[in-house]
């Protein structure tokens, strides 16, 4: 029998994997809308998302024609010869933003990768190598590369792998007069999320946003913002520094773009790009086809104002039902986010507990997610139907009744 062919199991994972996971203990096969199917054909309900990256659930019928035609076209190029999905999906991103520029990548990291340099040589070309510092912010999170977890502000990521990125200092997020104290001539970056994701789903207060863009202003510094996690519709907005009302200057995007096909974006202006020129920064798949023909088509489902909408009717369905499960079961201190990125705060008797509520409800045939030890969160599909929703939030009712019984 093939590799292909033959019968793996759960257990192969503590074979064959570089443990950096520890998954839970079924194997999904396949997935529609959202609801999934595991090997043993048992049936659950999806609001974990693939973590904030099914944005259209499971074999959306556009993505998967998308991904199809496009695999029965052309594959890939490399980046020696541009192609039409690319070129497409950067019209599309520079007509619904900010940008004038688009940078294509495969994942959220390197699209903050490209990001933070960028922000580093424009300092570097406009004001001399002394303006390198970046402020960001503690509980962050940017990804995983070397300079991505020096960034985030969460040392358990970031520490124990020798020396970091330098000139990267965290500030407490929403507090204004941290970042005012931090920042200086020497800032070439403040980077945000504007929801903190992995932090607990944590929204930014606008007085703080528009406190970061006055302050990089002043001091000749750029505003980047990681929206990895809040981007592409999650919020109810295209992005959420739409909600806001404050512009970036650099934008990263990744995860619900492709709605499960590895891609990030790397947005920006016209001015900031000229500070890439060719040979400065790259990636072999970067604005591979069969990724941008799939974005793009993301892209045209979830921009109009049917989804973007649907996204706020949804977001009320699961809010009043998080918090009547909250009440009636005293497990919740707070249920807060925005749009399809919920988070469920633990009350302090559950505090830590998190993982304990991921398991109840995966016994209860339901996919969620934690953001920390503390929160539970939800990032379901954005066209996730009412019914699907209160049949999971029925499961997860449950799931909570067993964690509080122990
Ligand atoms: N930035 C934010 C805000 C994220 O939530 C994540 C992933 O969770 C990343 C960056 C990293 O993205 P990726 O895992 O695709 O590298």
């Amino acid at each position: 029998m093939s590799v292909e062919q033959a019968q793996v199991q759960r257990a192969d994972f503590d074979q064959v994997m570089v443990p950096t996971y520890a998954p839970a203990g079924f194997i999904p096969v396949r997935g529609k809308g959202s609801r999934v199917w595991d090997q043993a054909g048992r049936e659950l309900i999806d609001f974990s998302g693939g973590i904030a990256v099914n944005t259209l659930g499971h074999a959306h019928p556009v993505l998967v024609q998308a991904l199809t035609e496009q695999a029965n076209q052309l594959w890939h190029v490399s980046n020696v010869f541009t192609n039409e999905p690319a070129l497409r999906l950067a019209k599309k991103l520079v007509d619904a933003t900010f940008a004038d520029r688009a940078f294509f990548c495969n994942s959220g990291a390197e699209a903050n990768e490209a990001a933070f340099k960028l922000a580093r040589r424009v300092a570097h070309d406009r004001f001399g190598p002394e303006k390198y510092e970046i402020i960001a912010a503690l509980n962050s999170f940017h990804g995983r590369t070397l300079f991505t977890v020096s960034v985030g502000g969460q040392p358990k990521y970031s520490d124990g792998f020798g020396p970091k990125i330098t000139g990267i200092s965290h500030v407490p997020y929403n507090d204004l007069e941290a970042l005012k104290a931090a920042v200086s001539d020497k800032t070439c970056a403040v980077v945000l999320e504007p929801i903190q994701g992995e932090g607990g789903v944590l929204p930014a207060d606008l007085a703080y946003l528009q406190g970061a863009r006055a302050l990089c202003d002043q001091f000749n510094a750029l505003l980047v913002f990681d929206e990895v996690q809040s981007g592409m519709g999650r919020s109810g907005h295209l992005f959420a520094y739409m909600h806001y009302g404050v512009v970036p200057d650099i934008l990263s995007s990744a995860k619900s773009l492709g709605g499960g096909f590895p891609i990030g974006a790397m947005l920006t202006t016209d001015a900031l790009a000229q500070h890439f020129p060719a040979g400065t920064h790259g990636t072999t798949y970067g604005g591979n086809p069969l990724a941008c023909a799939v974005a793009g088509a993301v892209v045209d489902v979830i921009n109009t104002p049917q989804v973007l909408q649907g996204v706020a009717a949804k977001h009320e369905r699961f809010k009043a039902r998080l918090q009547q499960i909250g009440e009636q079961y005293g497990v919740f201190s707070q249920v807060r986010g925005m749009g399809l990125l919920i988070g469920c705060v633990l009350s302090d008797a559950y505090k830590g507990r998190a993982k304990d509520f991921f398991v109840s409800a995966e016994q209860h045939d339901l996919m969620i997610l934690q953001a920390g030890p503390d929160v539970v969160r939800f990032a379901p599909s954005l066209v996730v139907e009412d019914a699907d929703i209160d049949e999971g939030l029925e499961r997860f009712e449950r799931a909570v009744a067993k964690v509080v019984q122990g």
